[in-house]
């Protein structure tokens, strides 16, 4: 995905790094509409992953059913790390918790999502936007025209 920021460059977005407990999912359940807005980031050639400490040990249940690939990672460090060996340049991190915020910090674009379980406010600190749900992020990178708006200088 190719995003020409009018006044800015033009950013290549190839990888998104999803995060799992209130983020993909609110109290361990899949937040409904995630996995249909998935399968159209797919399709529009997007590398869709999850990183996850797995506090519920679901993660990898989720993405099964997701079609994603699973990593677990149980520190901030371990989500930077991982991160950077997927060309952080060209990737996208969702996520809402402390351990995020090394990510976010590390990617091209970060989304938090403040749902019921809440965002910390160091992640929202690192963030580039922010939104109130996954469907609303989801729906950010496959209407590529309200991203470019809500990044353009
Ligand atoms: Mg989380």
């Amino acid at each position: 995905m190719k995003l020409l920021i009018p006044n800015s460059n033009e950013i290549e977005l190839k990888t998104l790094i999803l995060d799992l407990n209130g983020t993909l999912t609110v109290r361990g359940v899949l937040v409904k509409g995630v996995s249909k807005k998935l399968k159209v980031l797919k399709n529009k050639g997007l590398k869709v992953v999850l990183f996850s400490g797995d506090t519920r040990g679901n993660g990898k249940d989720i993405s099964d059913k997701l079609g994603i690939e699973f990593f677990v990672t149980s520190t901030g460090e371990e989500k930077r790390i991982e991160a950077s060996k997927l060309n952080p340049e060209t990737c996208i991190a969702i996520g809402n918790g402390l351990i995020d915020t090394a990510l976010f910090r590390t990617v091209k674009l970060s989304i938090a999502t403040l749902q019921s379980e809440g965002v910390h406010v160091k992640c929202l600190e690192e963030a580039d936007i922010v939104v109130c749900s996954i469907l609303d992020a989801l729906d950010l990178l496959i209407d590529e025209k309200s991203l470019v708006s809500t990044l353009r200088v």
